[in-house]
């Protein structure tokens, strides 16, 4: 990875990814783009930055070329819930998005990394200790955007060469953006709420397993995959990876060990409830710790214990 370029930079990995390569590859060769602009922004000031539609395939091929991009990291896209809430727009991003951003990868010869997520699977797929291949058929529009996602990938290794690599990421929990309306966001959520309220309404009721991973895991294992020796890949992009699997009564005991006033209560949004409930409760991940040494370092207690402490700066909360 020399030339970098990020599509949906601003986003909870992206702002968070862009800033992790600039710092290890160098600002100038860490090209981020979005959608959107916003001024005062860390990704926007930071190193070179464009607006790319990703939906515009010329015009992301054009700023591709202008910088000499050799990787693309494709982020732009609509989230689980999102996504159910505008299944039409969700497919012409998702899907015509990732396309574009494939046929650039093709004609400009760069490597390719784009996640896939726990959406991936659904109500059919064996729900514990989710294999690594098994059954796909999932029943929301995300779902479908993303295993298309991981076939048109594998189809672009095969048929073009291009180096694509990719993650089915579970829930991601982090402090500096706010997730875009996933299912999982609630775990999020609750950190603040916690700080703030010392109280959360939980979306997502008592015992519903999913897997999850603090953003730092999240971010190594992106610097990794890419890094990694090519002929140890047998399975290049959707390697499932996880770092721990709770429900959110488990969060809540893990904060109240240092806000032991913090009461946790339901308002379950069926929506969201159906889409968690068609996830597994937790994935396999051997397949990406043999062929790339995926290891995570945040269990659950580790994460709540620098969650709070970190937000409490970001909140001032005293
Ligand atoms: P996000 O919603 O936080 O950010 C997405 C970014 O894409 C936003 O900054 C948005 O402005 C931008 N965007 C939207 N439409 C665009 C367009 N047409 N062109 C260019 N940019 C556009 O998403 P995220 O959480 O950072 O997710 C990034 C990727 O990781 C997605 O593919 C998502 O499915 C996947 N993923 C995320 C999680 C998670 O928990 N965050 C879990 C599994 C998979």
């Amino acid at each position: 990875m020399k030339k970098i370029l990020v599509t949906g930079c601003l986003g909870q990995i992206g702002s968070e990814i862009t800033m992790k390569l600039r710092n290890t590859y160098g600002a100038d060769n860490v090209i981020a783009t979005d959608i959107r602009k916003p001024e005062n922004n860390d990704v926007v000031k930071s190193g070179p930055f464009e607006i790319v539609d990703v939906t515009d395939g010329k015009k992301f091929g054009e700023i591709a070329s202008k910088y000499k991009a050799d990787t693309i990291i494709h982020l732009a896209a609509l989230l689980s819930a999102v996504a159910e809430a505008k299944p039409v727009l969700a497919w012409n991003i998702n899907m015509g998005g990732l396309f574009n951003a494939l046929e650039v990868a093709r004609e400009l010869k760069c490597s390719f990394f784009t996640p896939s997520s726990i959406g991936a699977f659904g109500p059919s797929t064996p729900k514990d200790k989710t294999p690594q291949d098994t059954i796909q058929r999932p029943q929301t529009m995300y779902g479908v955007t993303k295993v298309s996602g991981e076939l048109l990938c594998d189809y672009y290794f095969k048929r073009f060469g291009v180096d694509t690599r990719g993650v089915r990421f579970p829930g991601l929990i982090s402090y500096k953006t706010l997730p875009g309306g996933g299912t999982t966001d609630y775990a999020v959520d609750i950190y603040y709420k916690a700080l703030q309220d010392k109280k959360y309404a939980s979306f997502i009721k008592k015992g519903t397993y999913m897997d999850m991973m603090y953003i730092p895991d999240a971010l190594d294992a992106i610097v990794k995959l890419m890094e990694a020796d090519p002929s140890k890949l047998k399975h290049r992009n959707a390697f499932n990876i996880t770092a721990m699997s709770f429900a959110p009564e488990h969060v809540a005991d893990a904060i109240k060990k240092y806000i032991p006033e913090f009461e946790m209560t339901y308002d379950v949004d069926p929506v969201r409830q159906a889409i968690a409930d068609s996830w597994p409760n937790s994935i396999d991940d051997t397949a990406a710790r043999e062929e790339w040494g995926f290891k995570p370092k945040y269990d659950l207690d580790l994460m709540t214990k620098d969650m709070l402490e970190k937000l409490k700066v970001k909140l001032n909360i005293k």
